[in-house]
């Protein structure tokens, strides 16, 4: 539990508050540097998530499909975006 969470921005996918403990990707829109949770966009997914379990789902499907090969970014990523969503749910986020 942190009561003290600090606010950064809002995420420009999902329009919530991004904390520092957020892994991040940013993205530079209309002339401002926009932040998102890195979980809405998994690697060779062509789509953006908006709900934890779906991008947890597919995150793992990705993973058995390169076969947990880790010299491969998207592998490393998707391990990136699994830790990341595994904290959002122990905090209930
Ligand atoms: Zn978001």
């Amino acid at each position: 539990m942190n009561n003290n969470r600090i606010e950064l921005n809002s995420c420009y996918v999902c329009e919530k508050p991004v904390f520092p403990e957020d892994k991040t990707a940013k993205k530079r829109i209309n002339g401002v540097d926009s932040t998102r949770h890195l979980w809405h966009r998994i690697p060779n997914s062509g789509i953006y998530f908006h709900h934890l379990e779906e991008a947890k789902e597919f995150c793992l499907k990705v993973i058995t499909r390169y076969k947990d090969d880790s010299n491969d970014y998207v592998v490393l990523e998707s391990r990136e975006i699994l830790e990341d969503i595994k904290r959002l749910e122990k905090i209930g986020a």
